[in-house]
């Protein structure tokens, strides 16, 4: 048998530049990093693996913003704000935004938006904020400085492997990988070994709308049905909604497993591999159930399976604090709050997906706490999004784009002070980073 593993000749790599901020991942978390830490006048990176930004908010096609709102005793309204407001204005002027729509069991509601137009519009404003986009490369190691800081991220381009110094980094990746490889503490799943399980999106277009009228109530009446006569269906609660103009539909419903039945794991590269086919299987024999039998979906065809499968959880650091559901569930008040969360808990479980939501007639949002994107044991070093500070409960909430807006707004202003007072994340001042956060339009939840 082979070596299991050869030895690589070691090699000086190249410096691409100096940055005071380095924002490793271009989804909701890190736009917003990079976006605070460059209009601050910090000269700011952001490398993504995509030739685009928006995360999962486009690679994984998802289209819909979620817990941007909440249900403010019984009121529904949107409670994230700040650079937020930006990002919506701009997809508004671009025509490509949805009034908000009820969600989930009508309790909450959600804002669909054009995949495209997000995509501009981040490029447009972190371009305006002299955020520098480096594209199309991936983060595959750090070099530290001593045990505690970071020096250089690197990364592997189309012109070779670089190092990316700076002085401050935010992990934004998703998977926290920068903070795994500086050594913060982390963990996988819900100490079981159950990870929330992957979807692969779809969209499907040529539908005629005035056949098929609210055919989102329909479809899963028509899925539930089929299986009793012995159909089957990667999983229960399937979501498939028009888009802006109604002749293209979205579709959430599949859920993609490794062949023992477990979550497939989006940080283990054979498993991830796997679920990209098994998750186009998936797509195309659901969509043909869907065409077979829903009105007005006889002419229709898939137009885009996403470009990723959608991962929802892999890592999740240890930082100061962990956000719970209990928390969550309990509208919880933080006296380090950098905004809000109003998204109930959604548990991708085996075959189905659970919820649970705070008490009707409640506040309807906890706050978010800034020790939630401060990592242990690394000193300059942000984790923002959906591998911060949470438990697998706690994340399975405060995942979505709304708190990863938050956290990356958070986060990149926390920066710009750490830089100007010379201190660290763990010890900045929370006091001045809540007024700047206010200042710049956040809504931390204070008044009531
Ligand atoms: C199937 C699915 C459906 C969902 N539906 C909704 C929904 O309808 N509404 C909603 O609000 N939320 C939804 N969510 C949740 C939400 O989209 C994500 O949790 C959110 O996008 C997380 O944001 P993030 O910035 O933490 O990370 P991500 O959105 O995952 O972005 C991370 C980015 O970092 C890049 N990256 C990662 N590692 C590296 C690396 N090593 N080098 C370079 N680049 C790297 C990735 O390419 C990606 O662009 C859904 C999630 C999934 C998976």
């Amino acid at each position: 048998m082979s070596e299991p593993s050869i030895v690589e000749p070691s090699r000086k790599t190249p410096v691409w530049g100096d940055y005071e901020v380095v924002v490793l991942g271009g989804g909701p978390a890190g736009i917003t990093a990079a976006l605070a830490a460059g209009q601050s006048g910090r000269k700011t990176i952001l490398i993504e693996g995509y030739g685009f930004l928006g995360g999962a908010g486009t690679a994984a096609g998802l289209s819909t913003f979620c817990g941007l709102h909440a249900a403010v005793y019984g009121q529904h309204e949107q409670v994230v704000h700040g650079l937020c407001d930006d990002i919506l204005e701009r997809l508004r002027a671009m025509d490509g935004l949805n009034p908000p729509h009820l969600s989930v069991q009508d309790r909450i509601q959600a804002q669909a938006y054009d995949i495209s137009a997000y995509k501009i519009a981040a490029d447009e404003l972190l371009g305006a904020a002299g955020v520098e986009i480096l594209f199309h490369a991936i983060g595959v190691g750090c070099a530290m400085e001593g045990d505690d800081r970071i020096a250089a991220l690197f990364v592997e381009t189309k012109s070779g492997r670089f190092a990316i110094r700076g002085r401050i980094f935010v992990d934004a990746s998703g998977d926290g990988d920068l903070a795994a490889w500086a050594g913060v503490p982390y963990e996988v799943g819900d100490g079981a070994g159950n990870m929330l399980y992957p979807t692969t999106m779809f969209r499907i277009n040529g539908v005629d709308h005035k056949k098929a009228g609210d055919a989102w109530k329909l479809v899963p009446k028509l899925m539930e049905e089929a299986e009793k006569t012995g159909r089957r269906f990667p999983r229960k609660k399937p979501i498939v909604r028009p888009q802006r103009n109604p002749i293209e539909w979205r579709a959430n419903l599949t859920q993609i497993r490794t062949p023992e039945g477990r979550a497939v794991n989006g940080i283990d590269a054979r498993e991830f591999s796997y679920g990209e086919i098994e998750g186009r299987r998936q797509c195309w024999d659901v969509f043909a159930f869907i065409k077979e039998v829903t009105p007005g979906f006889d002419q229709a065809y898939i137009v885009e399976i996403a470009p990723q499968i959608g991962i929802r959880e892999t890592r999740r650091i240890h930082g100061e604090y962990q956000l719970s559901q209990d928390d969550i569930l309990g509208c919880r008040d933080f006296d380090d709050t950098i905004g809000v969360n109003g998204w109930p808990v959604e548990a991708h479980v085996a075959g189905d997906v659970k919820f649970l939501f705070a008490e009707r007639d409640t506040r309807g949002f906890n706050q978010i706490p800034y020790r939630i994107v401060v990592p242990r044991k690394v000193e300059n070093l942000f984790v923002a999004g959906r591998c911060a500070s949470m438990t697998h409960e706690g994340q399975s909430s405060a995942r979505v784009t709304g708190s990863c807006f938050v956290m990356g707004q958070a986060a990149g202003t926390a920066a710009d002070l750490a830089l100007a007072d010379s201190t660290t994340p763990r010890t900045v001042d929370v006091a001045k980073l809540q007024r700047r956060l206010e200042r710049d339009g956040a809504y931390l939840g204070r008044d009531r």
